[in-house]
């Protein structure tokens, strides 16, 4: 059974492998997935009190589920949190813990860099429910404070910002909205939690998207929001509980297995990430190169401060725009073109045809996302390799010849989804299917069985015969 609980807190990699584990009585090593969507009651009276809160019981995997349940225990141990809920996505954490906060009449201030569906949730969404939202530049403490002049309700602040990694002070503005009397929601899906913890700082509710690093495998989608138990016990809970943005039990189970190394992948992708902007810093085809943990950072001195790691992304702006990003991004023979990140792959993008194509060309301006610029998510593989990689393909931007073709998985791939062949001609299908053996019924059955033989003209399509050995398959030519 359960060994008794440990007193002593753990360190992060503890945590990942064991925090939230519960056990069943039947002693399992890995954590079980629960894929069931509701529970039983031993009684009417266990029903009834579980209801009224007097008994606890798992009742319904839209409130609740002990797969997902671990992996809640087990993000809130690694953040310091009292309290989580996983959601079915990142998009589901912030719309739910946005909009399980604000009513008519409040007021959203948020950092200009966001992802790009937080930016339209603030935009567009949130002021035709009548919450009046503005944007300031995050990284510019005169815009927050001017902000604040005015009753604010929630802020929402993503430090490194998407995709072109700048910060935000997190414990200056955290002080600032506490004073306005806001509660702060800060995205911290590029730092993780190993790299940076907003609470630390201030922040009161911390939201990711588990799709990226957590899973980290590019599996499953999925979302945490964290904060205190009273917010997400009385604010957040009765929203989730009544509008579904439930995770599905597999999907959880899928990131609880992704978290047990978490603290192996991330560290591994910094310190790749670091070695690549470096090199790309060295290239005159490159202009600005973005990484936290870089020295001409201009808030390096605020990445060291409240982040314990450069993080996993690094973006940086081809000197020749669209067109030397474009011939760079198809010479790349190992890292991949997605707009996913956090993936043990190394996947790039090109943000103002990507990502943030809907956003105007002004407001592109505003962030720094220039048509040269890329978005690269540096993944698990040799960094030898990746630096080859990308030294080639900016040789092709130079004008020098292009390497050889992709590596064998992708032709693999291409073949097997080659389209297939033409299905046999009409009058082969009009032959009577050849009745196989018949099984022997089972005697309770046998009046139910039927011919194997098709009937004249069914009125409707006879029903499959369970029993029959499949036909033999009819061999083409
Ligand atoms: C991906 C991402 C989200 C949304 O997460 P999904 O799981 O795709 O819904 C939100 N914020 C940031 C910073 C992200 O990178």
């Amino acid at each position: 059974m359960a060994k008794p609980a440990s007193d002593r807190p753990f360190r992060p990699a503890t945590l990942l492998v064991r925090g939230g584990q519960m056990r069943s009585n039947l002693d399992e090593t890995s954590e079980s997935l629960y894929l069931t969507s509701g529970f039983v009651y031993d009684s009417a009276v266990q029903a009834e009190q579980t209801f009224t809160g007097e008994a606890q019981h798992f009742q319904y995997s839209r409130f609740g589920n002990p797969t997902v349940q671990m992996l809640e225990a087990r993000l809130a141990a690694l953040e310091g949190a009292e309290a989580c809920r996983a959601t079915a996505t990142g998009m589901a954490a912030v719309s739910s813990a946005m909009l399980s906060h604000l009513k008519t009449g409040d007021r959203v201030v948020a950092s200009r860099a966001l992802f790009g569906s937080c930016h339209w949730i603030v935009s567009t969404l949130l002021p035709r429910y009548g919450i009046q939202t503005e944007f300031v530049d995050g990284g510019d403490l005169a815009q927050w404070e001017a902000a604040f002049k005015r009753p604010c309700q929630m802020v929402l602040i993503e430090t490194p910002s998407n995709p072109m990694l700048d910060l935000v002070d997190l414990k200056a503005v955290c002080d600032l909205a506490h004073a306005a009397g806001a509660v702060v929601v800060v995205d911290n899906v590029f730092a993780t939690p190993l790299l940076q913890k907003p609470m630390k700082f201030g922040a009161d509710v911390v939201v990711y998207s588990a799709t990226k690093h957590f899973d980290g495998q590019g599996r499953v989608l999925g979302g945490a929001v964290l904060g205190s138990k009273k917010w997400v016990e009385e604010v957040l809970q009765p929203f989730i509980r009544n509008t579904g943005p439930a995770i599905s039990p597999f999907n959880a189970w899928v990131i609880l297995k992704g978290l047990e190394t978490l603290h192996l992948r991330v560290p591994a992708m910094c310190r790749s990430a670091a070695a690549i902007a470096q090199m790309l810093e060295e290239r005159a085809e490159i202009g600005r190169v973005c990484y936290p943990y870089l020295a001409s950072h201009p808030q390096y001195a605020l990445a060291k401060q409240q982040m314990t790691g450069g993080g996993t992304l690094v973006s940086f702006e081809l000197k020749g725009g669209k067109e030397a990003a474009f011939r760079f991004l198809d010479a790349l023979r190992v890292v991949d073109i997605s707009n996913n990140l956090g993936d043990s792959k190394s996947l790039i993008t090109h943000p103002a045809t990507t990502t943030h194509m809907r956003v105007s060309a002004e407001e592109r301006a505003r962030l720094g996302i220039s048509d040269g610029a890329v978005r690269l998510s540096v993944g698990l593989e040799d960094v030898e390799d990746l630096v080859e990689d990308i030294a080639a393909a900016l040789d092709v931007v130079a004008g020098n010849p292009a390497p050889k073709k992709k590596p064998l998985a992708r032709m693999v791939v291409e073949e097997s989804v080659a389209p297939a062949p033409k299905k046999p001609a009409a009058r082969s299908r009009t032959r009577p299917a050849k009745p196989g053996p018949a099984k022997p019924a089972p005697r309770k059955t046998a009046a139910k069985t039927r011919s194997a033989e098709p009937a004249a003209a069914p009125a409707a399509a006879p029903e499959p015969d369970l029993f029959a050995e499949p036909a033999p398959r009819r061999k083409r030519g």
